[in-house]
């Protein structure tokens, strides 16, 4: 790694340390005392203060019900990589610890891989950059703030998907400068909120906010349907996507191979 690269690295890992100082004198001042990761996650993914401190003060059951059909597609993505993933780098002698639904406290991975190279893998690897980490999506979505979070924790993170058969890397040390704007803009809002400055912003939220004397509320009430079926066209899709199993697992495996050779000719 160059002087630059851990120059970068140690801002990164400076302002971290100081946006979780934050994050956790606001939990503390949370009767209900939510996790790090819920605060981190609701304060990334939304934009209207007063949303947020509603969601954190109250126990709302927003749990969305998934047909079952999206977990078994997700469990057989999840499963059939690590399979090949375990085959492949065995065959090539890489010592790789290989694991999934990881949890960590940026959250869960689906797949985490930690290497050391050609070396052997001790514990003493686990916090240093020599990770990789593997999203599965079995459908469209993705989330620019989960990718953003996970990527404070490793070095490079590869979002797969199944539907388009497609993979791509994010590699933290090309996007760090995006990682730094992005964190300091959280640690200057977390600050706000800590002196009380909430600030009131009207985005899609209000279609589904619970403050309902709020002027910008658009939420129905009583009409609340948390169930998410699969749709008839996507379960008629279900071979074509199957197909998509392993041309993705092959995709995904290419780029951790090259991620690797990177991580060894960066020691
Ligand atoms: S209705 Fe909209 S503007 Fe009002 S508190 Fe909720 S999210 Fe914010």
């Amino acid at each position: 790694m160059s002087s630059v690269q851990q120059c970068s690295l140690d801002s990164l890992d400076s302002l971290l340390s100081e946006y979780y100082a934050s994050i956790d004198t606001i939990r503390k001042s949370l009767p209900l005392n939510p996790s790090r990761t819920r605060i981190i996650t609701l304060m990334g993914a939304h934009r209207c203060d007063e949303y947020i401190k509603n969601q954190l003060e109250n126990k709302y059951n927003n749990e969305k019900i998934f047909d079952g059909y999206w977990r078994d597609l997700h469990k057989a993505f999840e499963d059939r990589i690590t399979d090949r993933l375990t085959i492949e780098l065995s065959k090539r002698q890489r010592e790789v610890f290989v694991s999934a639904e990881t949890p960590e406290e940026i959250g869960r991975f689906d797949i985490l891989l930690i290497t050391n190279g050609y070396g052997p893998i001790t514990l003493h690897d686990c916090p240093t950059n020599k990770s990789i980490a593997i999203e599965l999506k079995t459908g469209y979505s993705w989330s620019i703030e989960q990718l953003e979070r996970y990527l404070w924790k490793v070095g490079s993170l590869i979002l797969a998907r199944l539907v388009t058969a497609d993979a791509v890397v994010f590699n933290r040390t090309k996007l760090m400068s995006f990682l730094i704007d992005s964190l300091e803009d959280r640690i200057a809002r977390a600050k706000r909120l800590l002196e009380g400055d909430v600030k009131t912003v009207p985005n899609s939220d209000c279609y589904e906010c619970r403050i309902q004397d709020c002027q910008f509320n658009r939420s129905r009430t009583g009409n609340k349907n948390n169930m998410v079926l699969v749709k008839s066209e996507q379960f008629h899709r279900t071979p074509e996507v199957m197909n998509n199993i392993y041309p993705t697992v092959d995709k995904t495996i290419e780029l951790v191979l090259m991620e690797l050779d990177n991580v060894t000719q960066t020691e």
